[in-house]
């Protein structure tokens, strides 16, 4: 989630057995039967329900994802890491191209180093183009970085900056957004729902320009590229919602439909899926590249994330941390809230509550994987006071 796709989504607007239903307004025109908005079930936004705190960084490369081809002594390394905020977004479409070029080289017993959202893509598409594989790593999920993200489809959320991309790069990207969108949707109506489409709402009380003045980016801030309209026609568009048509207490509401994977179930149906296959794990941390000569396979794909800049010595590899504080799942709660800078996705796996802070550089440079509970309870006190507004109750 950026800021920029957060203010994009405030416009103009406003719980039976207990969930909130919309106000009603003399003036306001109704939303039509078929669009009104489902029953708000509230978040118990108690910060005695975090159940815990994670950070994660976004292995973040100014030029984008790294899927150049290396030989390193008598290996070919294929590189599939570097994917910022979109690595989840992005994972099928960029493993598809590593896959071709480490399926190029006319091997069919290939290892993947790496057990992230990059390396599991790339080791079941691996093995659906006909090899064998191995995957290698240091840690699988639930340990891998890739276990603590959000679970939106942000395909362009921090995935380069727009001066140091190459040429060709947005249409590389158009490519990877439309064959990744295209592998998510045969995972929908799978059961236990590892990918889902859900209703996000984006609310302030200031009209969206006062918003967006409110938090601009500070001077000489980075430009992060933004791809979105090159593939409008793959989500919905946003809707404003006219005051009395929904249930929430600020002035300015606009809905949208995203797709949600809930990284807990969905990672372990990747694992499972490759193991049912005949795929190998083994436990192992590499130390350099020349530590590769151990592998029996002669092509490997490189897919450690932001473990690549020790590993690669990539300083190219910018970490940009982001933190997640957890509330205990409620399956009642099926839709997404930004309010007030706070990102908040009820996922099966836990409701994320994410300050996303003010610009899309907030955390740009930290590496701190440390997580911050005072900042998580603050967060949690901003769900808290939304829906103490929306209920008229006092803050606890
Ligand atoms: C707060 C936050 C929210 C995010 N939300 C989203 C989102 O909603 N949607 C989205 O698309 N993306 C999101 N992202 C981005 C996404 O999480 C990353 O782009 C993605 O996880 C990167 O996956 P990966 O497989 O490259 O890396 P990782 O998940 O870090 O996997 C790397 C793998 O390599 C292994 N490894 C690393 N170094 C070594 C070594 N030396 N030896 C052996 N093994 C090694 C690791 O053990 C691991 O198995 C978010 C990121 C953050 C920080």
């Amino acid at each position: 989630m950026k800021r920029r796709d957060f203010l994009a989504g405030v416009s103009a607007v406003g719980l039976s057995g207990c969930g909130v239903r919309a106000r009603t307004s003399a003036l306001s025109p109704p939303l039509p039967s078929y669009d009104a908005i489902p029953r708000i079930m509230p978040i118990r936004a108690h910060v005695d329900r975090i159940f815990r705190v994670t950070v994660c960084l976004r292995p973040f490369r100014a030029a984008g994802p790294r899927l150049d081809v290396e030989r390193v002594a008598d290996k070919t390394v294929v590189h599939n890491y570097g994917h910022g905020g979109s690595g989840w977004s992005l994972s099928w479409g960029s493993s598809g191209i590593a896959v071709e070029k480490a399926m190029a080289a006319g091997e069919r017993d290939v290892a993947v180093i790496g057990c992230g959202a990059l390396g599991l893509t790339s080791a079941i598409l691996l093995q659906r183009a006909g090899a064998k594989v191995t995957i290698y790593a240091k840690e699988r999920p639930p340990e891998v970085r890739s276990a603590r993200a959000t679970g939106s489809w942000t395909p362009d959320s921090r995935i380069a900056l727009t001066n140091a991309v190459s040429a060709d790069f947005p249409m590389l990207w158009e490519k990877m957004c439309r064959n990744s969108f295209h592998m998510y949707e045969s995972y929908l109506g799978v059961a236990g729902n590892p990918v889902e489409w859900l209703d996000q709402y984006s609310l302030s009380d200031p009209s969206p320009a006062a918003a967006q003045a409110q938090t601009a980016e500070p001077a000489g801030a980075l430009s992060f590229a933004s791809y979105r309209n090159r593939v409008r026609d793959l989500t919905p568009r946003s809707q404003d919602l006219p005051p009395g048509s929904h249930p929430f207490p600020t002035k300015y509401a606009r809905r949208n439909s995203n797709l949600t994977f809930n990284i807990a179930g969905y990672s372990r149906q990747l694992v499972n899926d490759f193991l049912v296959e005949g795929g190998r794990m083994e436990h192992i941390e590499f130390h350099s590249p020349s530590e590769l000569s151990q592998l029996s396979q002669k092509v490997v794909i490189n897919a450690t994330g932001y473990g690549a800049r020790a590993l690669w010595k990539d300083e190219s590899i910018v970490p940009v941390r982001g933190q997640i504080a957890w509330l205990i799942p409620q399956p009642e709660v099926n839709y997404g809230v930004q309010y007030k800078n706070v990102n908040i996705l009820s996922r099966r796996d836990g409701i994320v509550v994410q300050d996303l802070g003010i610009g899309d550089v907030e955390g740009y440079n930290n590496a701190d994987e440390e997580p911050d509970r005072a900042a998580a309870e603050s967060a949690v006190r901003v769900v808290a006071e939304l829906y103490g507004r929306m209920l008229a109750v006092p803050l606890r």
